[in-house]
């Protein structure tokens, strides 16, 4: 999943200052690859080598078919290139000096090339507009075009391993060559690197796709329901319910109220919104036509109306706010509901659960009076630890992205122009935020158009970093929709809208329990609570077990029984297998005692308990969310 990454080769100096050291670090490794590709071939033409999210490429075009095989030797040639510990030299030049230097061949090179010009480099010049310093840099005898930044020597690369190759087209455009892209990545040391590959192969291991298939979570349909469209199959769709109880319950002790919405609307709806006619549309499907009554003989039911799948709950709510008249005593008003929404993601960007076309989100809309902004807030964010508990989340950041003053008109114009209402918007949450102990990184430019954004970082138990839920704060389209409520003076005033959506969608949000749990599930999520075994199929001990089953069903445990007359240990390892969490298994002495033995996933035997207490721990576990 690095294209996303990989798509702003050409980053703004503005954004090349924010490298963070590890990419820093990890680009000065590109320079360094390069140097010693050209070691083995002289001739090796280089186009872009930026960071990624978990390294860095370099696109170059070479004779040689590059394989991993060929990695251990480039690695070599890389290691005596830190090992010399050259400084990265950076030298500024006017453009004529670099064309001239690329002409010669001496750019991406160890030195000058007659009769073979850098032409990637060429191309690169132009791309720098005119206004823009040109930059070069130097380590050992490799001098390279790059705006930077790099370390300081190529021995502060503290370790580095070549990953994998690709293809891709330089700048990516089909109608240009086609390079070999050389993967790598790079750390500050190597226990982190060793971190991370570990890390890697568990994520493998605890890959979403696989754990979902092996469990029979959910299934994509391409051929005849579409792709990104996720079936929940049973044990999914149990995990999705108990998704739902949990906010649900959570949501209702906060004193939300539970609406529902149609899956279309008009056209007009999202013209109103401001998501339409421009802002939102790539990632809306297409809007389906509809003539309202064809023999009506009044002219305008004649033409066609568009009505569009919903992307986002809000404006729906939106329309529930305006349905009464509000006053402040109805305020803060938290309308909530389990949404699903449509978004078109292009066919190679879908990804498992992780990115789809059918999202049903945690959705819930905050009405409230700019007095009472601080609290609600406030309380959004603890709903947010909150969950975080209850699935042993340890590690998670907010980023607080604020808008871009110099984008309010214009042509790249990307949030609404009301710069007064930026102002305070962002100085309320930035209160907040820094009154509350809650970590947070601040990133502007990123803010939703019409306010201030949290996406909400969260890392699971193995170290992967996740996106899973969002927190906005909207002051601009409360106002498109003309939503007021009569204050305490009689006046009409526009209240402000708290975005939020703490367990995000079922579908990345169940991705994402799927790596940190590995799949076994704590009991209360578990799609398979209870399997009860018996030892054998004899008529009274199989009764004895259907009535464990029946009575637990009865209380909205999912439970199984298996009473085949199978080995009990075949029986035990088919649970396991299936990461069933609790395992009753009874035999001719648990009935006689009225007792079951307790196996748990993993734990193995716990021991021999008194029915009715197994079952009782059973009911607690659930209702308390624990284990
Ligand atoms: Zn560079
Ligand atoms: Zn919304």
């Amino acid at each position: 999943m690095q294209s996303h990454q990989e798509q702003a080769e050409r980053k703004t100096l503005g954004d090349r200052s924010k490298m963070t050291e590890l990419e820093r670090i990890r680009h000065s490794c590109a320079h360094v690859m390069a140097t010693a590709i050209l070691r083995l071939w002289p001739d090796a033409q280089f186009a872009a080598g930026p960071p990624v999210e978990s390294g860095f490429y370099y696109d170059v075009e070479v004779q040689h078919r590059i394989s991993p095989e060929d990695f251990p030797k480039i690695e070599e040639e890389m290691k005596k290139e830190v090992k010399a510990n050259h400084p990265f030299e950076k030298i500024i030049v006017d453009r004529n000096q670099a064309v001239k230097d690329a002409q010669t061949g001496r750019l991406g090179a160890l030195s000058e090339r007659p009769g073979n010009p850098s032409k990637f480099k060429l191309g690169n010049l132009e791309d720098i507009p005119e206004n823009e310093p040109i930059s070069y840099y130097k380590n050992g005898e490799f001098l390279d075009l790059c705006a930077g930044p790099h370390v300081m020597r190529t021995g502060n690369i503290g370790a580095f391993k070549l990953t994998s190759v690709a293809s891709a087209y330089y700048k990516g455009d089909e109608r240009n060559p086609q390079l070999q892209r050389i993967y790598g990545t790079a750390f500050k040391n190597k226990t982190e690197m060793e971190a991370y590959f570990k890390m890697v192969e568990e994520a493998k291991r605890r890959d979403h796709r696989k754990i979902g298939a092996e469990m029979g979570l959910y299934a994509i349909d391409t051929e005849y329901v579409g792709p990104g469209l996720p079936l929940w199959l049973p044990k999914g769709a149990a995990i999705c319910e108990e998704l739902e109880k949990l906010a649900k319950e959570t949501e209702f002790a906060a004193g939300y109220v539970r609406v529902k919405t149609p899956h279309i609307a008009k056209e007009r709806l999202y013209l109103t919104s401001g998501h339409l006619p421009v802002l939102y549309k790539e990632s809306m499907y297409p809007p389906m036509e509809l003539v309202e009554d064809p023999s009506s003989t009044s002219p305008h039911s004649h033409s066609p109306i568009k009505y569009y799948l919903k992307a986002m709950n809000c404006p729906h709510h939106h329309r529930i706010f305006a349905a009464e008249p509000r006053s402040y005593r109805d305020l803060p008003l938290r309308l909530a509901e389990y949404g699903t929404n449509y978004r078109y993601e292009q066919s190679g960007e879908l990804f498992g659960l992780m990115r789809v076309r059918c999202l049903n989100m945690n959705d819930a809309h905050i009405y409230c009076t700019p007095e009472q902004f601080a609290d609600e807030f406030n309380a959004v964010n603890n709903m947010y630890l909150k969950y975080f508990k209850i699935f042993g989340i340890e590690k998670y950041v907010m980023r607080y992205s604020t808008h871009d003053p110099s984008r309010l008109t214009g042509d790249n114009a990307k949030f609404v122009n009301e710069p007064e209402l930026w102002k305070q918007t962002e100085e309320m949450v930035q209160r907040v935020l820094d009154e509350s102990k809650i970590p947070y990184v601040k990133v502007p430019n990123e803010a939703a158009f019409y306010g201030p954004k949290i996406d909400v970082q969260v890392w699971s138990v193995i170290g992967r970093e996740f996106t899973l839920a969002t927190n906005q704060v909207d002051f601009a389209v409360p106002k498109r929709f003309g939503l007021v409520y009569r204050d305490k003076d009689n006046t009409e005033k526009t209240p402000l809208c708290i975005h939020r959506a703490p367990l995000g969608t079922h579908e990345r949000f169940i991705g994402f329990l799927i790596e940190h749990y590995a799949g076994n599930f704590p009991l209360w999520l578990a799609p398979e609570q209870v399997r009860v075994l018996t030892i054998g199929e004899d008529a009274p001990l199989v009764n004895y077990a259907k009535e464990i089953v029946r009575e637990l069903r009865a209380n909205m445990v999912r439970a199984e029984g298996e009473y085949t007359n199978d080995k009990i240990n075949g029986k035990i390892q088919q649970a396991e297998q299936a990461k069933v969490h609790t395992m009753l298994v009874v035999g001719p002495r648990d009935m006689a005692a009225n007792a079951v033995s307790v196996r748990m996933h993993g734990k193995g035997n716990v021991g021999v308990k008194p029915r009715n207490e197994a079952f009782q721990e059973i009911l607690r576990a659930i209702r308390e969310r624990t284990s």
